[in-house]
């Protein structure tokens, strides 16, 4: 397949048995439960797959972002609940690679490579979402600590996150808006930290992406992430290099499950003594869907070569994401209308499908927000791109940094 080579397809069918074997027996537990699972998380760190992109010498598989996406993927077609374990503490990599020390990241890669720690990363809040600066979670330096109060919602693997990356707000009114954020390292044991209740959500039913309450939480200013002013950069980097591709990969694999699943069901299915699939508007809307996902996936895998490779590609990043959601929504369905009644009931799991990529919009950017930054690129009005400054981190040919056109980023919208 485009981009791949043996050895992400060796991967690929590593992770596809695992999805099948491994990961298929859960499924029916947590759709009937929709409570945090706690087993999956523990199976899938246990790979080493949460350190795909963590370089060898902390332990990492260094593999790339390509990898990355086909681990996520081929979880997500079993279950996207699956996928979006997987890429959340994924994506709370990036923040240490990108911004860690180097005691930072020898205190803590290692031990996300091995499978012991999963990280998260929370920025959002009730009042701030794509509005990344409206957040009101405040540090306050107290000595050789800062003093953490406030919350977050919707923070993947938020119940079963060992290192939580907190951004709050460190920078007074004075403070340049851009510059008013920090983020910190925040151990999830620290005392004054409380797990809201999990709230089951419409879809990826065992996955938490929950609230977390920091009530005067102490954390060393060792714990803090590059320099206080840098927690908007953290922020916006996380999620344009890894946010955006992990749930363009979650988007991929649901949407290829929901094909996989309603091939299947026009073979089987028999109307006017035939199977479904001999009808030419069946044909057509199996065909549609057949074209959504080449082209989802074209774009979903050309991004993260890219990545892989240390080349520009922010917008490339977004537009897949933008272009993946929309799809696999359009494909889901497209699928739903193929399997008319069967498709609504709980024994086939195409309703699930339909549910879990729905959840896939919002995470990273909803699709307004993709296409925001896409028009400003357009109209170059964009600050200079996150993958010039830190793709080298990853990149499988390790490049200098490209030289960035500004280190600025929006004051405005995640
Ligand atoms: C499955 C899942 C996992 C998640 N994981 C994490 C995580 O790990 N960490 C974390 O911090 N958060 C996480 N989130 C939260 C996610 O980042 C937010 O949902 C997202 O940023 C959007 O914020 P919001 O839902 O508050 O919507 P809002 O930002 O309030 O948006 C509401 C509406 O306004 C539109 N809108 C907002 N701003 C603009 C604008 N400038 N221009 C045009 N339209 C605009 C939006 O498109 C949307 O239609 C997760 C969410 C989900 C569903």
């Amino acid at each position: 397949m485009l981009f791949e080579t043996d050895d992400h397809q060796r991967l690929r069918q590593q992770v596809r048995d695992f999805a099948e074997g491994e990961v298929t027996p859960h499924v029916a537990r947590l759709e009937s439960s929709a409570a945090v699972d706690t087993i999956l998380p523990t199976l899938i760190a246990e790979q080493g797959w949460i350190g795909v992109t963590i370089p060898r010498e902390y332990g990492g598989m260094a593999a790339g972002h390509l990898a990355k996406t086909i681990i996520i993927e081929e979880l997500s077609r079993v279950s996207g609940a699956a996928g979006a374990i997987a890429q959340a503490s994924q994506l709370g990599v990036a923040k240490i690679l990108h911004f860690g020390t180097e005691q930072q990241k020898q205190q803590w890669l290692p031990r996300i490579a091995a499978g012991t720690c999963l990280p998260t990363i929370a920025t959002t809040e009730a009042g701030s979402g794509g509005h990344v600066l409206g957040m009101q979670a405040t540090a306050q330096r107290d000595g050789d600590h800062y003093i953490l109060n406030g919350s977050k919602k919707f923070v993947g693997n938020s119940h079963v996150g060992h290192v939580h990356g907190v951004i709050v707000r460190t920078g007074g009114a004075d403070t340049r808006p851009s510059k008013s954020l920090s983020a910190f390292l925040v151990e999830a044991d620290r005392p004054g930290i409380r797990l809201v209740e999990h709230q089951p959500a419409m879809g990826l039913h065992g996955f938490s992406f929950g609230d977390i309450e920091f009530n005067d939480v102490a954390v060393p200013a060792a714990n803090r992430l590059g320099n206080e002013g840098d927690g908007l950069h953290v922020a916006y980097s996380s999620s344009v290099l890894y946010g955006r591709p992990n749930l363009t990969a979650v988007s991929l694999g649901i949407h290829q499950a929901a094909l996989d699943s309603t091939v299947a069901f026009v073979k089987e299915r028999r109307r006017y003594g035939a199977p479904l699939a001999d009808l030419p508007t069946i044909q057509h809307k199996v065909g549609l869907m057949h074209h959504r996902l080449i082209t989802a996936r074209q774009t979903a895998y050309h991004a993260v070569h890219l990545l892989d490779r240390g080349d520009p590609c922010d917008g490339k990043l977004m537009s897949s994401k933008y272009g993946n959601v929309e799809a696999a929504m359009d494909s889901v369905r497209t699928a739903m209308e193929v399997h008319a009644a069967a498709g609504l009931r709980t024994d086939r799991p195409l309703e699930r499908y339909y549910r879990d990529a729905a959840c896939i919009y919002a995470p990273a950017g909803t699709g307004d927000i993709q296409l925001l930054r896409l028009a400003e690129t357009a109209l170059g009005d964009d600050r200079g791109q996150w993958s010039e400054r830190l793709a080298h981190l990853t990149a499988l040919a390790p490049q200098a940094p490209h030289s960035a056109t500004s280190t600025a980023t929006r004051e405005h919208a995640a």
